[in-house]
């Protein structure tokens, strides 16, 4: 821990909204007001939602609002109950300890970026966009979900970004298949997030996702049963699929 970060400190939900099937957003604050500490895309808090149930959620809002810290939570129905207490108990007015935030998925500065989320892995992948929208890089966010329904932020990624942003909601374009839109290596660095999902083949939230073992640059997977992989690579062009083997807790 770092002077910067919460040790456990108590935050009050103090806006709750739903953007997505399933998705709630809890805004948190100090129950007295104040700042917060800062962070940069890529955060994610720890909170403590019951004994031994400590769940990692990726800071979704903007830095430059030190007062509240947004989360969006999906609902894990078959999950152990992180998500669940989210929804069913965190509503607004209630308390919950957190502790961050840490980053260990930084966005690193280039003049190129592909952004790739699956699902509720656009969490982390919006600050990026909008950081790197600020610096002047070019970009593209491609947006997997399985239905528009379900992909939180979609709509106004689109309105505010236009064409930079494709969404594909697999009900009506199917799996997104990387493969296929990056036929030739990105110039850039290449930022990738989602959940597994069993309905997705192993892939984040209905991406098949393909890269290039060893490509170098730093990433982050966690195991199978917190079903959440964030990676980041420099060049997607491997023919085998990466997600899968990321799954084996190798970190590339
Ligand atoms: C750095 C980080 C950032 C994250 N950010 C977000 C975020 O912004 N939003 C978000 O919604 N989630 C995020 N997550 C995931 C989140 O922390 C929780 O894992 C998620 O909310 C589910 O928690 P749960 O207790 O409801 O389900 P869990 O019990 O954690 O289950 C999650 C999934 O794994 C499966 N599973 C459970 N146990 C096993 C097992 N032993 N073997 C195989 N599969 C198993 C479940 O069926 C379920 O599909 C993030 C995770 C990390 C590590």
């Amino acid at each position: 821990m770092t002077a910067d970060e919460l040790d456990g400190a108590e935050l009050v939900v103090a806006e709750r909204d739903r953007p997505a099937e399933g998705v709630a957003v809890l805004g948190l604050c100090r129950p007295g007001g104040g700042d917060l500490p800062a962070w940069s895309p890529g955060a994610h808090l720890d909170l403590e939602l019951g004994p031994g149930l400590v769940r990692q959620y990726s800071l979704c809002g903007d830095p430059a609002d030190r007062a509240t810290l947004r989360v969006a939570v999906q609902l894990e129905p078959q999950g152990r109950g992180g998500s669940r207490h989210v929804h069913e108990r965190l509503t607004p007015g209630a308390t919950v300890r957190v502790r961050g935030p840490r980053n260990n998925f930084p966005l690193v500065a280039a003049a190129r970026y592909l952004f790739v989320a699956g699902g509720i892995g656009i969490t982390p992948i919006r600050p990026m966009v909008a950081d790197a929208d600020a610096a002047g890089a070019d970009w593209r966010l491609v947006y997997g979900g399985r239905s528009r329904a379900t992909m939180a932020f979609a709509d106004a990624l689109r309105e505010k970004y236009g064409d930079r942003v494709r969404l594909f909601p697999q009900d009506e374009t199917g799996l997104l298949d990387l493969d296929e839109l990056l036929g030739q290596p990105v110039d850039g660095l290449v930022y990738c997030c989602g959940p597994n999902s069993s309905s997705s083949n192993g892939s984040p939230g209905g991406t098949r996702c393909r890269c290039s073992p060893g490509s170098g640059a730093a990433s982050r997977c966690t195991p199978p049963a917190s079903g959440w992989c964030c990676s980041r690579t420099r060049r997607p062009r491997c023919r085998k699929r990466c997600w899968r083997r990321r799954w084996s807790g190798t970190p590339r």
